[in-house]
């Protein structure tokens, strides 16, 4: 689950995280008083959407105007909130759509000596969480890796223990900070290591963060992903899910108990079991279709599972055929065949559905598709299937 800048902003400020100050606008006017209450020359308008590169991303109905910009008065506040709000903002993240702006973020303006980059992310191959810090503040931290790797700097750290003194110090050595920045440095990675761990983050982010002219070190910006795993056991962190920055059939499908992430494909999928879905997209692409999901639904496919998915499915104006794949493993083949007429029935098909099924039962369960009288294409083994969904969607 990914939440706003200015939410991840305020899990920080009272983790004991230096962060500037800010208030949330939801409209001009709101703007202009935030403006007022900050007190100071200059502030910060900032679009609040879930991607980021929002500074040199545009809005797409007036691309003069970007989703981070300095102002200097109350009055400009106000036009620049105007630009943005009720606006889509384009970013490199975002797809050509854009995203639709409903807040800002109005932020003290910061005096920035130097910007630099810090990223806590999980690493498989160590296990555990590695933070990682760069010189190269501000840039696409994929591109610092991809051709200067050399100033990337990395410190794994126990879950338990977290981060400690001699790694903070090291880091902030190979950083160059000096001085009173060192201590600010650490101060700032311990508590940044210690809120990534107690909030079960997937993933933090401060880029840049920076260092002011008087020596202190702030979080500029701030993104964080929670693990979805965890969050029940964080209700305070679920009720900062904003599912308006959500695909909406993936909304949908996960209140069905559904594992949907939607593609720009026209082969619709349903299959239970996640490497078996993963599986499934290989051998359609590897026979040259494109998947318009990955759906998995699960260990237990009944009738109101699968009926809820086929309308997901095909509620994509995309999709021009489904393929089924459904191993029945403790499910019986025969419980899944009727559960797929079932919902076959419910829904209205109106586009080639390929099945196949294997497991127990699955010489009756194929019975009761061939004799049922719907106009279902049955495959016998994977590589069968993906050729027939592939001929059906052509
Ligand atoms: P994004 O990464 O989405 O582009 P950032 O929050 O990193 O958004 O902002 C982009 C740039 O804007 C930063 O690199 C920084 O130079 C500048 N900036 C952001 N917030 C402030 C602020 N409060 N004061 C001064 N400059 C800021
Ligand atoms: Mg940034």
């Amino acid at each position: 689950m990914k939440i706003h800048e200015y939410q991840a902003k305020q899990i920080l400020r009272q983790a004991g995280v230096p962060v500037p100050r800010g208030i949330v606008a939801n409209n001009p006017q709101e703007a202009a008083k935030a403006f007022a209450e900050l007190a100071g020359p200059l502030a910060v308008v900032k679009a609040q959407i879930h991607a980021g590169g929002r500074g040199k991303g545009t809005i797409k109905t007036n691309p003069a105007q970007h989703g981070v910009q300095l102002v200097r008065s109350a009055d400009e506040a106000s036009q620049v909130a105007g630009r943005m709000l009720g606006q889509p903002l384009v970013t490199i993240q975002t797809g050509p759509e854009g995203q639709a702006v409903h807040q800002v973020l109005v932020e003290a303006g910061c005096d920035i000596a130097r910007e630099l980059y810090l990223g806590i992310v999980v690493d498989r191959a160590a296990a555990g969480p590695v933070l990682m810090v760069s010189s190269q503040g501000g840039m696409n931290i994929e591109e610092v890796a991809e051709h200067t790797p050399e100033l990337i700097f990395r410190e794994q750290f126990e879950p338990d223990a977290g981060l400690q003194s001699f790694q903070a110090r090291k880091l902030a050595a190979k950083l160059g900070l000096k001085g009173a920045s060192v201590a600010s440095a650490e101060k700032f990675m311990k508590g940044l290591c210690r809120v990534f761990v107690n909030s079960d983050c997937s993933l933090a982010e401060i880029n840049p963060l920076v260092v002011t002219k008087s020596g202190e070190l702030l979080a500029l910006d701030a993104k964080m992903t929670f693990d979805d795993n965890a969050l029940f056991r964080h209700k305070d962190l679920a009720e900062l899910r904003d599912l308006s920055e959500e695909e909406p059939a993936e909304v949908r499908a996960g209140k069905a108990g559904l594992s949907y992430v939607k593609l720009d494909g026209n082969i619709a999928c349903l299959v239970n079991g996640a490497g078996l879905a993963m599986s499934t997209m290989d051998l359609i692409l590897l026979h040259g279709g494109k998947p318009a999901n990955f759906l998995d639904v699960g260990g237990g496919a009944n009738v109101d599972q699968v009926t809820e998915a086929f309308r997901i499915l095909l509620s994509d104006k995309n999709v021009k055929a489904v393929l089924v794949n459904i191993f029945g493993g403790i499910m019986r083949c025969t419980t899944i065949a009727n559960a797929v007429l079932g919902a076959y029935k419910t829904v209205g098909f109106n586009v080639p559905l390929v099945v196949r099924l294997e497991g127990t039962e699955v010489e009756e369960g194929r019975k009761i598709l061939a004799t049922s009288g719907v106009n279902i294409i049955s495959a016998n083994g994977l590589t069968d299937a993906a050729k027939k969904v592939v001929a059906a969607a052509g």
